[in-house]
């Protein structure tokens, strides 16, 4: 939409894109659709709805899809579409019943028996859990990069231990959970170009979760789909389970159809609550972005902590510093620190807190902390922990709303706590 032929920000937005209050009795929010069907105005109108849905034919000028069927389309999921579309200059999005409903539809849409799935690593380890542990189970053979590689070596790589199959997809997860570990964007792609034939082009898909869509849009640097764990900064208070894809109109349409057979789609309550949410996107996440800023340069000085892995240290003059200027607009909200004394200290660490609270997620109104070696990455073998850098004595701090002098006093009693 524009002003005066001037874009307005997604933020100007986020109040009325796609809403018309006129079709439901003038008020100024969106309603909750909370029904599974849409009657019908006539069969003949019926008809037309489901030779659209099931892209028997195109629309004729001016035509809309009607509303069918909630697993099908719902005002709440459309309207969130086109808001959340916005966001990364996408086409078209899709809201899913979680962040690993959206990756592994995602996933399933794009490989079949006999593909290979190329991810960068680590990744959540959800994500991981599902490619070691169900799409091998598929006949999906998974090769792994890691943060740092050299493409011409990865590129290499692939082609000795692809065996001759095909690649599907190319998936990665930038900056990694939860190392803060960068993937080049525009790497990604050339090797998606570099793998793809005449026949089948190789989509690329990334995990914004992270850093997005306020400070990085991965579609803007040749990607073709972006993934969130909608559950974080885009829902923001801790109370939603939800998803999200968005990239370009065609890719994101076979995906809406695998969506449709799988039923899993976000229902309408979920989808008004993450429109309540993106009203204030970027209020919340520029004030958590700026007291993350004053947490991690604190953090860094104390001797209790012997390393902090955060976007916003990266020296000048190495290949990661200059992958995250290219791609990256904010170090955003979210450090990762090294405890001296390992898990014990750690846990006595995590154990002490009292305003950031102990708990796994990110991207919420209140700050949270966990251990990602003893949760969220508990299911990884133990070598490639050791391999990505998640250590026992590794924290994983999501930083939030709350006064920056209040959650250093809380870090600094827990802190000491720790080496007791
Ligand atoms: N991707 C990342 C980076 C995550 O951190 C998470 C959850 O922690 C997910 C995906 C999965 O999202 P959800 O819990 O909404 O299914």
């Amino acid at each position: 939409m524009t002003e005066k032929g001037r874009a307005m920000k997604p933020e100007s937005l986020m109040m009325s894109l796609g809403y018309k209050p006129e079709l439901s009795e003038g008020a100024i929010k969106c309603p909750i659709f909370q029904t599974s069907t849409f009657v019908f105005k006539t069969a003949e109108e019926g008809k037309a709805f489901f030779e659209l849905a099931y892209g028997q034919r195109e629309p004729n000028e001016g035509e809309d899809p009607g509303l069918i069927y909630s697993r099908l389309n719902n005002p709440d999921l459309q309207i969130l579409e086109e808001r959340l579309a916005l966001w990364d200059g996408a086409d078209e999005a899709a809201v899913f019943e979680s962040g690993m409903a959206a990756i592994a539809t995602v996933m399933m849409e794009f490989l079949s028996p006999g593909d290979v799935l190329v991810h960068s690593a680590p990744l959540y380890g959800g994500t991981h859990s599902l490619i070691a542990g169900v799409l091998s189970r598929f006949g999906v053979k998974a090769i792994s990069f890691l943060p740092g590689e050299q493409e011409d070596k990865i590129a290499a790589r692939i082609e000795a231990e692809r065996e001759g199959r095909p690649i599907g997809l190319i998936y990665a997860e930038t900056p990694a959970n939860p190392t803060n570990d960068l993937i080049d964007l525009e790497m990604c792609a050339r090797l998606a170009a570099r793998f793809s034939t005449e026949e089948r082009r190789v989509p690329t898909a990334i995990d914004n979760t992270y850093l997005g869509p306020m400070w990085q849009t991965p579609l803007r640097h040749g990607i073709d789909l972006v993934i969130y764990s909608a559950t974080k900064f885009l829902g923001g208070h801790s109370d939603l389970i939800a998803g999200s894809v968005s990239g370009r109109r065609e890719l994101v349409k076979r995906i809406k159809t695998l969506r449709t057979f799988f039923g899993n789609m976000a229902g309408p309550w979920t989808g008004w609550m993450l429109m309540r949410s993106l009203e204030t996107l970027k209020v919340r996440t520029d004030r958590q972005c700026a007291t993350a800023q004053v947490l991690a340069d604190w953090l860094a000085q104390r001797p209790e902590i012997s390393a902090v892995f955060y976007l916003g240290h990266l020296k000048p003059g190495t290949a990661e510093h200059d992958t995250y200027l290219r791609q990256c607009t904010a170090p955003g909200a979210m450090i990762a620190f090294e405890v001296v004394g390992g898990e014990a200290a750690a846990f006595k660490f995590l154990n002490a807190l009292r305003l950031v609270h102990l708990a796994v997620s990110l991207g919420s109104t209140e700050s949270l902390a966990e251990s990602p070696a003893a949760m969220t990455h508990c299911d990884l073998p133990a070598e490639l922990k050791q391999r990505l850098g998640i250590t026992p004595g590794l924290v994983r701090l999501s930083v939030g709303v709350e006064d920056a002098d209040d959650l250093i006093s809380d870090l600094t009693t827990a802190l000491e706590a720790s080496q007791r």
